[in-house]
């Protein structure tokens, strides 16, 4: 969310607050709790952490928690499991770098991320991928695992009647090689985008009608070069040059939804959004249900379109209401800081969202499926036509790197075996239809440019 201030940092004492808000009307579990505060997993939530850890250290073996039986849960019942050397397998499902209208580069988000105990981190920027390659060359140094990801501006109209069309944002999550038909999903992004420039102009031509001579190369200057400007950086723009207090009054005087400065873009409907994503290989997921005025048929809407699942839990807790509808309409139940780096107190912090190991099992029993189609997609199109384009959809967030003019000896089947092991596990990587593929790929030389190139680990 662009604009939103959604409240509490990370703290290990998360799950006594929330008790304690409900004033002790459970006099025996607090009792429980002051004896200590960890309990074990049920078999449900051990088996659960047992799959899920499986994935999240897929390529790094030794970091495997040798046994279960270690983990606990905390108060909320959940993530909280400790592995090998009382490591917690935190994901962060949302979050933003200054690809989109984060402040931070995508390198500083994943240390930062690091620093919290984040083990998985889903970099979410606006309308583009373009802060992932960055985010997957730190997260390396780090043995952090990468969910490619996008958040998608999109649009909702009730009944095709423009007048009721209400903003709805949706979050795409890719497998480790990325999005299948990337040009296709690049296209429609940097449509919306381009949009934004439009939309931005418009919000600046508006306060410039109310006499806030802000300028536009201003607002460009804060969007930094090559990022499309958003709301975010009008509003920066508006305190920068003293015209509000701080972003917040830039919201509530100017820039709220249907505010007086306020713009719409280019924006596609969100159905079209989650065909696309469907399309390209990703898991759909409606962010921040709580913007919506009139969430209930929205999410009936893009249930039928194909969403996925919709965030549910935020630092604060998990929102019994959207928790009630994702169950509804069978969708998955997740969440994330959708952290900006903005500073300040009312910001959640990076891994700050904990969500139940149980739910993080439901995401990935359901996403890890698509995504090892989509991998084998990718391949099966190399194998089908050896080509450069095609090369380069398996290296854009690829574990590899190319040496023009390397040995001769690499085949297209040393670049399978190189990448699967680190995306898929064993029994994924059994199917017979990555065999058909290694065979092709078995008499194909990997050639960039006419070149022959060796393929490397880093
Ligand atoms: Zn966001
Ligand atoms: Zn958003």
């Amino acid at each position: 969310m662009g604009d939103g201030f959604v409240i509490q940092s990370i703290s290990n004492s998360s799950g006594n607050n929330r008790e304690n808000s409900k004033k002790g009307k459970d006099k025996k579990k607090k009792k429980k709790k002051r004896g200590g505060s960890n309990k074990k997993m049920t078999t449900e939530q051990t088996l659960a952490f047992k799959s899920v850890s499986e994935w999240v250290f897929l390529d790094q073996p030794s970091a495997l928690t040798s046994s279960a039986a270690s983990c606990v849960v905390d108060d909320f019942g959940v993530q909280k499991a400790l592995g090998r050397g009382g490591e917690k397998v935190v994901f962060e499902l949302h979050s933003h770098s200054k690809c989109s209208d984060g402040f931070l580069s995508p390198s500083k988000v994943v240390e930062r991320a690091h620093g919290n105990g984040v083990k998985v981190l889903a970099m979410t920027d606006h309308d583009t991928l373009s802060g992932i390659p960055e985010a997957l060359e730190t997260a390396r140094k780090y043995g952090i695992k990468i969910i490619p990801g996008v958040e998608i501006s999109t649009m909702f109209s009730p009944s095709g009647d423009s007048e009721a069309e209400e903003p709805v944002h949706i979050l795409a999550y890719y497998s480790s090689c990325g999005p299948t038909r990337f040009e296709d999903l690049d296209k429609f992004l940097a449509n919306i985008r381009d949009g934004r420039f439009d939309r931005a102009k418009n919000m600046v031509l508006k306060l410039n009608n109310l006499k806030l001579a802000l300028k536009w190369e201003h607002v460009c200057r804060i969007a930094g070069k090559g990022v499309a400007p958003g709301r975010l950086h009008v509003a920066r723009a508006l305190v920068e040059a003293g015209y509000v207090e701080n972003l917040r009054q830039a919201f509530s005087r100017y820039l709220f939804d249907g505010g007086p400065a306020y713009s719409t873009g280019s924006e596609p409907m969100a159905e079209e959004a989650i065909e696309m994503i469907c399309n390209t290989g990703g898991i759909a997921v409606l962010a921040h249900p709580w913007a919506l005025k009139n969430p209930v048929p929205i999410i009936r809407r893009l249930k039928e379109a194909g969403l996925h699942g919709m965030e549910v839990y935020r630092s604060d807790g998990k929102l019994g209401a959207y928790s009630d509808l994702a169950d509804a309409y069978g969708l998955l139940k997740l969440g994330g800081s959708d952290y900006h780096g903005r500073g300040g107190h009312h910001e959640s912090e990076l891994g700050s969202v904990n969500i139940p190991v149980l739910a993080l099992n439901e995401f990935l029993k359901v996403a890890r499926p698509i995504w090892c189609s989509a991998i084998r997609e990718i391949f099966e199109s190399y194998a089908e036509d050896p080509s450069d384009s095609n090369l380069d959809k398996i290296m854009r967030f690829g574990r590899t790197r190319i040496f023009k003019g390397g040995s001769p000896l690499s085949c297209g089947k040393d670049l399978i075996d190189h990448c699967l092991p680190h995306w898929l596990t064993n029994e994924e990587m059994e199917n017979p239809e990555f065999d058909a593929i290694k065979l092709k790929l078995s008499n194909i030389s990997v050639i960039q440019g006419g070149i022959k190139v060796l393929v490397a680990s880093t």
